[in-house]
């Protein structure tokens, strides 16, 4: 989009393309038929005064002092999936790990790749979604990029996103950040992500009612940090689920997590789903969840803040930070032994996001 806009009239109106009805090699020439396309597909849905430019760069003015920026690429199969889509998640995906910075989310960058043959149906839904998203979370898309590949090169599409966001004054969040004493708190059940791609894709072998989370979690952030200035760190436990989130902040932080097994909460649905597919929830993707350690003496009011808002009701306390001796997450099971929670090891369940 900041790319090759020479001329950017009539960018709101989402007229019909008048070549066919799907993606064909010309659409990535650079020519009039990108032109077309951007134009009519992404500018129509994108529209800001920022796109509208149409130079090589977006200029963006940002106050802050210090920026978070994150990058992310996804290429989950199917395209759509019960709550949500491919175009939701890179929207939603990047906006958080900007979010888990303690970052108050601005911009986006979209990059395609499209598969010859994609139907444009099938790319309006999914950038109506991303621009449905986009707002939700208060962020604009203001620079892009398409690319079109053969068919058989892609499945369908893949969509790569960068956020820039300001880092709030005061705020230091990150995973060395973790001390001993502070709770920790999960904003919700876990698996559902994961659970609800593998329903889209026919392999749970039953039907199920499982929707994904994906959700954009930085309005949840900015009421938790309204409560409190003592958050130390938030993470989104995707790919790899919270046992390997976890895991990652134990060994930046040097500190031993203890979780009450009881405590972490799992919807009966996903619960029987991964008890008939060998899998364990704690390392299975959630695209709308967060965890966070909180000081102590603070996590009742951040919880009750988190609790006021549509992507925290459910928030509850998991368990706390301790001081060595080694860092690694430890598990209260539910008939009262502890043990020891890895990192997942490989890849459980590939193309999820
Ligand atoms: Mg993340």
């Amino acid at each position: 989009m900041t790319d090759e806009l020479p001329h950017l009239e009539g960018a709101v109106c989402p007229v019909p393309l008048a070549h066919n009805e799907q993606i064909v090699m010309g659409h990535g020439s650079g020519g009039k038929m990108s032109h077309d396309l951007i134009r009519k597909m992404f500018l129509a849905a994108f529209d800001n005064s920022i796109l509208r430019t149409g130079d090589d760069a977006a200029p963006i003015h940002i106050e802050a002092s210090r920026l978070a920026v994150s990058t992310d690429s996804h290429v989950v199969a199917p395209l759509f999936f019960p709550g949500g889509d491919i175009g939701k998640l890179a929207v939603c995906g990047t906006v958080n790990d900007v979010a888990m910075l303690g970052a108050r989310p601005l911009y986006l960058t979209a990059g395609f790749i499209l598969e010859e043959g994609l139907p444009f149906e099938t790319l309006r839904r999914v950038i109506e979604s991303m621009q449905a998203a986009a707002k939700e979370a208060g962020v604009q898309i203001v620079a892009g990029d398409t690319k079109v590949v053969e068919k058989g090169k892609a499945d369908g599409l893949y969509i790569n996103t960068t956020g820039i966001g300001e880092i709030l004054p005061n705020v230091h969040i990150g995973g060395a950040q973790a001390k001993a004493g502070d709770a920790v708190i999960l904003s919700g059940p876990i698996g559902d992500h994961g659970i609800a791609v593998l329903g889209a894709r026919g392999e749970l072998g039953f039907t199920s009612d499982i929707r994904s989370d994906v959700a954009p979690l930085n309005h949840l952030i900015a009421a938790m940090l309204e409560a409190s200035p003592n958050i130390h760190v938030l993470r989104d436990p995707t790919r790899g689920g919270l046992a390997t989130t976890l895991n990652e902040i134990a060994a930046q932080s040097g500190m031993t997590i203890l979780l009450d097994e009881q405590a972490i909460p799992v919807r009966p649905a996903v619960s029987a789903a991964c008890e008939m597919l060998g899998f364990d929830p704690l390392y299975v993707a959630n695209e709308g969840k967060l965890v966070a350690m909180v000081a102590k003496e603070d996590a009742e009011r951040v919880l009750s803040a988190m609790r006021t808002t549509r992507c925290g009701e459910e928030a509850v306390l998991i368990g706390e930070v301790t001081a060595g001796p080694q860092s690694r997450v430890l598990l209260r099971t539910a008939i009262g032994t502890t043990r020891v929670v890895d990192m997942l090891a490989g890849e459980m369940l590939p193309r999820i996001c």
